[in-house]
């Protein structure tokens, strides 16, 4: 990560001292306009009523606590990289959470314990952590946004979901107009999904922390597409760097890295998340079809999937709104595209993999002020 001020560094080796290090990345710009289409990485959607920058936790739970008092509707905004707004705009206040620092406490027997401000932008906290060997962020290298919206639908890619090394998340309780700090274990975590994304708006989250452990090699690889990229068998470890690079090579070739020049990643990521289906749902599709058992007794299967073989291929859509030219989950915009475009686009597909499949799809980014 550029313009990052490292104060400090894990020790060489004593046992059990704990060493804290520090680092904060540069300050958010200020935004050019009230215009959310440039706040959001689909680049669509009208302006907001009110727009605040809040620069510390403070500001943040201020901007919050004044704007629910008033009863002035909250639009809470990290790296708008999982919404869709709609094209009327947000008659109200967004709040962009531009918050930052990272502490951690390292030490040889119990780790690396960070805790992270929601503002700080992820793919820079997942860099320091493998600068200094700290495992278990790796295979999330390159998701977009800011560490406060990894907990809300436990972002995850390459075989790993946010939830595993997630410590605690601290939050400001709007409906109590309280601090509440959550243990994992009470975060209702599950795949795309949490406590918070349940109850939408009522938790504004603070900071994150994370317990991750030390050394040079990267947690279990568990997708053969990574594995296979980084030459080794599933369930085998790879440098951290390494798993770093493949993940993000791998990202690259499917339009899933940020690029302004690349209009296929002008998306909200993956528009639909697998479905979670019943074994009688998902025996009903035909041969070859993915089917993942899951804990709870549902059958996952694969949204990409689906939509390919309903007939929506890569670049699907005369613009300027298309299924993305390297992957048919994302939707992308071309350039001018407005929101209304895009759940075209969306409501389309979701009926054409209705039609042939019986499978409803969900959409995974959150929908400001329209619907599908
Ligand atoms: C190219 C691309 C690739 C992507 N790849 C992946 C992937 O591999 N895996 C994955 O899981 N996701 C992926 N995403 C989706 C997205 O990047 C993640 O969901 C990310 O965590 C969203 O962060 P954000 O800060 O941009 O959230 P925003 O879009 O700003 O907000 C999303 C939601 O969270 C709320 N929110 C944001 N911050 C806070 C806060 N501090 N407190 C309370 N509520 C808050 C917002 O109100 C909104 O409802 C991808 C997106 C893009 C564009």
């Amino acid at each position: 990560m550029t313009d990052v001020n490292l104060i400090g560094g894990p020790s060489g080796g004593e046992t059990c001292a704990v060493v804290t290090s520090v680092y904060e990345s540069a300050p958010a710009q200020e935004p050019p306009s009230r215009s959310l289409a440039d706040l959001t990485t689909l680049r669509v959607g009208g302006t907001a009523r009110r727009l605040v920058t809040a620069r510390t936790t403070e500001e943040l739970v201020a901007h919050v606590h004044d704007a629910d008092s008033r009863g002035e509707p909250v639009l809470v905004l990290g790296g708008g990289s999982n919404v869709v707004v709609s094209d009327e705009g947000f008659d109200g206040v967004v709040v962009l959470v531009a918050t930052r620092g990272l502490s951690a406490d390292v030490s040889d027997c119990a780790g690396a314990f960070l805790t992270v401000a929601a503002g700080e932008p992820w793919d820079g906290v997942v860099a320091q952590t493998l600068a200094h060997e700290w495992i278990g962020l790796e295979t999330l290298s390159g998701i977009p946004g800011a560490t406060g919206a990894t907990p809300i639908q436990n972002v995850g890619a390459y075989g790993a979901d946010v939830s595993a090394t997630i410590a605690r998340v601290r939050t400001w309780d709007r409906l109590a107009g309280a601090y509440a700090t959550f243990a994992a274990s009470d975060c209702g975590f599950g795949y795309r999904t949490s406590r918070f994304k349940e109850e939408p708006g009522r938790y504004l989250v603070l900071e994150v922390s994370f317990q991750l452990e030390l050394g040079p090699l990267s947690d279990r690889i568990r997708y053969a597409e990574l594995a296979s990229a980084l030459g080794i068998s599933v369930g085998e470890r790879a440098p951290l760097g390494q798993v770093r690079e493949a993940v993000l090579g791998l990202r690259r070739a499917k339009g899933m890295v940020l690029d302004d020049a690349d209009h296929d990643t002008w998306s909200a990521g993956s528009f639909f998340t697998n479905p979670l289906l019943t074994v009688e749902a998902a025996a009903s599709l035909p041969d070859g079809a993915p089917r993942y058992a899951q804990p709870d007794g549902t059958v996952k299967t694969s949204a990409a999937w689906l939509i390919e073989r309903a007939g929506f291929g890569k670049g699907y859509g005369t613009g300027p709104a298309t299924l993305s030219g390297k992957h048919t989950l994302a939707l992308t915009n071309r350039g001018g595209a407005t929101a209304a475009d895009i759940l075209r686009l969306a409501r389309d597909v979701r009926e054409g993999v209705r039609e042939r499949f019986g499978v409803m799809l969900q959409p995974e980014p959150v929908l400001v002020g329209c619907e599908l």
